[in-house]
């Protein structure tokens, strides 16, 4: 590249501290853009051989140990513009955090959004995930989006031209990414919606491992069932390969016991989907995103 920018470019920067499994080797090169119109430019000069890769808070994604050959665009603490438009619908940029999203529909009467205060990534990564929780899912607030293109072209989407599925979306074109959402709430009461965030982050706490490294949810429910209930009745839980751990507190999340290696948990997400296969004769497909070259 040999135009100027403003946000920060790291070199050979390693990715696990970017990573919520604390997992991941290192990028040939690290970017966070002062704001949405500088990620434009950079993406406008990034040379046009060079992979481009987008990362939010990390906290659906298992980067392998060999890091990533190319440009990876960080969101985290970037693209935090979050906005009341109208009376219940708001506009946020993709590296706000699913939290903030709710805090700030709560502060303003609006409800709807309750859901994203325990899922710990950014508005960008919960729109490409489709994340919900407690039968709450982000495309179900969506009213319009924002996507750029790997040339830096930017559009604007209505939520009508996305196929949207439990956790996956279809509608985005390949080195293609979200910019911002325009998200339809309704008006609520504060303190009601102050309880429901209140409840669903206690329940959160009793059955989840939520201060140990972890991904969340490593696989989707299969159709009709629940992948840690399947985990757990194959004996699993506790089950370690080298620094990677199925969680004794809920067996569908997998924690880093401290020096886990990308391949310690690829060797046990590929011996629970054995498992579960041959015990139950269910195949597990995995809902976090692994990417990069092997160690
Ligand atoms: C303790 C814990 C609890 C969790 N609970 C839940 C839960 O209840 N429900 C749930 O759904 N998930 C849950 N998750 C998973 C995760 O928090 C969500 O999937 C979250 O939406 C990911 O956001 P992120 O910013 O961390 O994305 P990342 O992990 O950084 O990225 C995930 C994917 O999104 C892509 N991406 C990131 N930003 C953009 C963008 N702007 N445009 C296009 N693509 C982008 C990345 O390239 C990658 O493919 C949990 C995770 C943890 C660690």
């Amino acid at each position: 590249m040999d135009k100027p920018y403003q946000g920060k470019l790291l070199l050979n920067e390693p990715l696990a501290r970017y990573t919520s499994w604390r997992i991941g080797g290192p990028a040939d090169r690290l970017y966070m853009p002062a704001d949405k119109a500088d990620l434009v430019a950079f993406l406008q000069h990034v040379d046009e051989g060079e992979a481009v890769f987008w990362l939010g808070l990390g906290s659906n994604v298992l980067i392998r140990d060999g890091g990533i050959r190319g440009t990876v665009i960080n969101t985290k603490g970037r693209l935090k513009t979050m906005q009341l438009i109208d009376s219940a619908t708001i506009y946020v940029e993709v590296g706000v955090p699913c939290a903030h999203v709710a805090r700030f529909c709560t502060d303003l009467g609006l409800t709807g959004a309750e859901f994203m205060a325990g899922i710990p990534g950014t508005l960008g990564g919960a729109l490409k995930m489709n994340a919900g929780a407690f039968g709450g899912e982000t495309w179900s607030i969506v009213d319009t989006v924002e996507v750029v293109s790997r040339q830096g072209g930017v559009a604007e989407r209505k939520k009508s031209q996305f196929d949207i599925a439990y956790r996956s979306i279809k509608g985005l074109a390949d080195n293609e990414w979200f910019l911002s959402a325009v998200l339809q709430l309704q008006k609520g009461d504060p303190s009601s919606s102050i309880q429901k965030i209140k409840g669903l982050l206690e329940q959160r706490a009793e059955t989840q491992p939520i201060n140990k490294p972890t991904c969340g949810s490593v696989f989707k429910n299969p159709q009709g069932d629940y992948a840690a209930r399947l985990i757990e009745s194959c004996g699993l839980k506790g089950h370690q390969i080298g620094g990677a751990c199925v969680s004794e507190k809920h067996a569908n999340f997998i924690e880093n016991r401290g020096d886990a290696r990308a391949e310690d948990v690829e060797a046990l997400i590929a011996l629970i989907q054995s498992k579960v296969k041959e015990i139950h004769g269910v195949q597990l497909h995995t809902e976090v995103c692994t990417i990069g070259e092997p160690g």
